[in-house]
């Protein structure tokens, strides 16, 4: 069977391979949900919109709430086009984004008054469930390398109406020693190879991967520098690769891991104590979440 997936949608070897060594024959069902298309699911931006307004004006596409996260809905069959064309969505009421990307700021628990760092930020999905979940409370500061990308995440930033954020358009590795905060999200740029699907052309290769590594590690560690003391980091990837999941949370020294509950009705992959990685279905796309406390 997934002979005939690798050729249609052109996997490659090297990355089944990979897939095959850490997770044996659960890779095959892994490489089947790669060829399926996920639907379209929106988080209700809370700061100007509310799950009422989606579920009555978006009632045409069948709205489903997922069971792990009240913000979040699935809509089966509905194209991201069509969502894009309603008011909702220009008012920034809505925002499209996979379920699996809304567990890092979940687990991170933002709240008012907290000083917040979303470290590699564009086009911004996260920042603005931060401010949401932090019903606008919290300060957070966005970096964001690209300059392209700085500018959807400012679009975005503004167009959901999050207030107190602070961007900044620079190298994350070269942000000032002297900052602090209290809580770090590291939703660091990766392989991607817990995302596939059949309209996506795949980007994933070996050198992009040791690529990523290197880096992941680099931000992992001044995520650790700027963080308070008693301070929490959330750090998380779209891969299901240990080597940039559970071996770049190894390589840091000093932290300690916060166990997460599991989602409820989130497919889970085998992954180290205390962390979680979401298997990729055909609903959510493949994603690791590790919590960790800097004593
Ligand atoms: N958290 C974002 C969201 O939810 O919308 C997605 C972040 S994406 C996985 C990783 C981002 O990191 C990319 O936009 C990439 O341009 C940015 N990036 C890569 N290297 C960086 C660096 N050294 N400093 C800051 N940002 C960086």
């Amino acid at each position: 069977m997934s002979d005939i997936i690798t050729k249609k949608f052109d996997i490659p070897a090297a990355l089944i391979e990979k897939l095959r060594g850490q997770y044996g024959e659960r890779a095959d069902g892994i490489l089947a949900a790669f060829a399926r298309e996920r639907p379209v699911t929106l988080r209700v931006n809370r700061l100007k919109g509310d799950a009422a307004a989606v579920e009555s004006e978006l009632a045409r596409f069948s709205p489903k709430r997922s069971a792990f996260y009240e913000d979040a809905y699935i809509l089966e069959g509905a194209k991201e086009r069509e969502l894009e064309e309603t008011a909702l969505y220009r008012e920034g009421k809505i925002y499209l984004q996979s379920l699996s990307s809304m567990l890092p700021p979940l687990f991170l628990e933002p709240k008012a008054g907290e000083s917040i760092l979303d470290m590699t930020a564009a086009p911004g999905g996260k920042t603005t469930q931060l401010s949401a979940l932090s019903e606008g409370g919290a300060l957070i500061t966005a970096c964001e390398k690209d300059k392209f990308r700085f500018e959807r995440l400012k679009y975005n930033v503004e167009k959901q109406g999050a207030a107190r954020v602070t961007l900044l358009n620079e190298d994350a590795r070269n942000l000032n020693p002297y900052f602090r905060f209290d809580k770090i999200l590291l939703d660091a740029p990766c392989s991607g190879s817990g995302t596939f699907s059949p309209s996506q052309p795949v980007k994933w290769s070996e050198k992009l991967l040791f690529k990523c590594i290197s880096l992941q590690r680099a931000l992992l560690l001044k995520a650790f520098s700027l963080l308070k003391s008693g301070g929490m980091l959330v750090y998380s990837t779209c891969s299901i690769l240990r080597e940039e999941n559970e071996d770049a949370v190894c390589s840091l020294k000093g932290a300690r891991l916060v166990p997460l509950e599991a989602p409820v009705g989130a497919p889970l992959l085998p992954s180290m104590e205390d962390t979680l990685c979401v298997e990729p279905d055909g609903l959510f796309e493949g994603f690791f979440v590790a919590k960790l406390f800097k004593p």
